[in-house]
């Protein structure tokens, strides 16, 4: 018998694991828990202060220091959904209606933490270097979890997570799916091996930390790529150089043949790059991809030159090459065989180099969480789901994330994209069927809610909220009100 005096077992129904916990246990996903015979969410809701400030870091440990329990003091609070805990199955109201006045107009916030079997996060990485071919395989604990898509400008992206991985697969791939997407939307660090056998990448990723690649942490995100750094410094270089080489895996830029060599006069040099040549003075695929120069595998620069035409260069030619975050340079001159050889770095294009890494953004990883905000869940909302989906569409509804404004995809459904870095610390959870846990808030008027067939008898006055064992953390700061009038179609006139 428990400390209660109850050896009685309770069953929690807010997912489909219905577990059974015992007084003074949790849950198999640790978000509720038996207290003396009540079922319990065990982190508190979260509130967002309407008031300066950064977000606040939590890790479990209840209310902020100072808090008093006056959520309407002089400041206009968000209840969001962290904390909110979730209704199973949909029918039933979400957890947390609440209404309030904003500036006039009497508004309500739906919440509820959505489980999300179709969920995933998109990472961008920023950085030049290779870690792995588009479409190879990410994996966790030698469990596949996603894969690399299409690298975007000074940045390698990969997509993990989505059902498939956390239904489709066996038992342990998705848990461990679940378990890589859970430490990354929480702001943890992941090790993952992109690729397999003599070309595999080991990578961590952590939100708003640099990546860190084979173990060795990113610096810098590139200037721009070779060709877009020529058209960037060519002035620079006048008068310092004769001809200059920016090493890129995509497209290297050659200033001599480069359109900003030519508009500035820029003589031919006779230099030969060992690629395929794009336009004059861009040439793709100079060497492999890797983790040398310009995401390229190379350390010796001179490896994408071929020889200098005699008829053209000269001996003593200066000639500088430079990598596209402006880590790696070299510079040369040719001796009387037309051959490069190492020679000091004239101070102007030593700046020059600073110039450009000091032009190089810091290397980060982004961690965006994508699910589907336009299934069950509506109803928790709404007894007529697809009225709520048409609300959003019409911009009568605003989704927020924790808070955080969501980027609502366009076409069918509520798909719904938010950076985690702008939700409240340890936003997310788990159930083991495997799904993610996220919090997810609609906001609209109170008569648009009362139009969409939405659960009016449920309307908790937001003072009522302060009753609860509240979390309150700072508004983030780019400083986004899901209740602001702007968002809504009505502010511009359009009832
Ligand atoms: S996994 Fe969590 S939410 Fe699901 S039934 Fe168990 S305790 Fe409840």
């Amino acid at each position: 018998m428990s400390d209660s005096g109850t050896d009685e077992k309770i069953r929690c129904d807010a997912c489909p694991v219905m577990c059974y916990i015992a007084d003074g246990k949790s849950g198999a996903c640790d978000r509720y828990a038996n207290h003396a015979g009540a079922l319990v969410r065990l982190d508190p809701l979260t509130i967002i202060e309407s008031t300066d400030g950064a977000m606040v870091p939590f890790f479990g440990s209840g209310m902020s220091d100072g808090w008093d329990g006056d959520i309407i003091k002089g400041a206009r609070p968000f209840i969001t959904a962290v904390g909110a805990g979730t209704t199973y199955p949909d029918y039933k109201p979400a957890p947390f209606i609440v209404s309030q006045e904003v500036d006039g107009v009497d508004m309500v916030t739906v919440v509820t933490e959505g489980i999300f079997s179709y969920c995933g996060v998109k990472v961008k990485i920023d950085t030049d270097r290779h870690i792995g071919h588009e479409r190879d395989v990410v994996s966790v604990d030698g469990e596949p979890i996603g894969h690399v898509m299409t690298s975007e400008y000074g940045s390698k992206m990969l997509s993990l997570g989505g059902v498939e991985h956390l239904t489709g697969g066996s038992k342990k791939e998705g848990r461990v799916t679940c378990d890589a997407l859970l430490r990354l939307c929480n702001r943890e660090a992941v090790e993952m091996i992109v690729g397999e056998g003599d070309h595999a990448t080991t990578l961590i990723v952590e939100a708003g930390k640099a990546p860190v690649i084979n173990g060795t942490p990113e610096r810098l995100m590139r200037v721009g790529c070779g060709s877009a750094t020529i058209g960037m410094f060519a002035k620079q270089w006048l008068d310092h150089a004769d001809d200059v080489v920016i090493v890129d895996d995509h497209i290297t830029g050659v200033l001599s043949e480069h359109e900003a060599g030519k508009q500035l006069d820029v003589p031919p040099t006779g230099i030969k790059i060992l690629g395929r040549r794009s336009t004059p003075g861009r040439y793709f695929q100079v060497a492999e991809p890797g983790t040398g120069w310009g995401g390229t595998n190379i350390d010796d620069p001179l490896k994408i030159l071929g020889p200098f035409k005699p008829k053209v260069a000269w001996p003593g030619l200066r000639l500088l090459m430079i990598s596209t975050t402006g880590e790696q340079f070299a510079y040369y001159e040719l001796d009387a065989d037309l051959v490069p050889q190492p020679a000091p770095m004239p101070a102007p294009l030593q700046a020059s180099t600073e110039i450009i890494a000091e032009n190089c953004e810091p290397s980060v990883c982004s961690v965006l969480f994508m699910g589907g905000a336009g299934g069950s869940l509506r109803a928790g909302v709404t007894e007529n789901p697809v009225r709520l989906t048409r609300s959003v569409k019409d911009s009568l509804t605003h989704v927020s994330c924790g808070g955080a404004q969501a980027y609502v995809w366009p076409g069918g459904g509520i798909t719904v994209m938010v950076d985690v870095l702008d939700m409240p610390t340890m936003s997310f959870g788990y159930v083991p069927t495997p799904a993610l846990v996220a919090p997810v808030e609609f906001t609209l008027r109170v008569s648009d809610y009362s139009a969409l067939g939405g659960h009016v008898s449920h309307i908790r006055p937001v003072q009522d909220v302060a009753t609860e064992d509240l979390r309150k953390v700072g508004p983030n700061a780019r400083a986004h009100n899901p209740m602001a009038h702007g968002n809504y179609r009505w502010s511009k006139g359009d009832a």
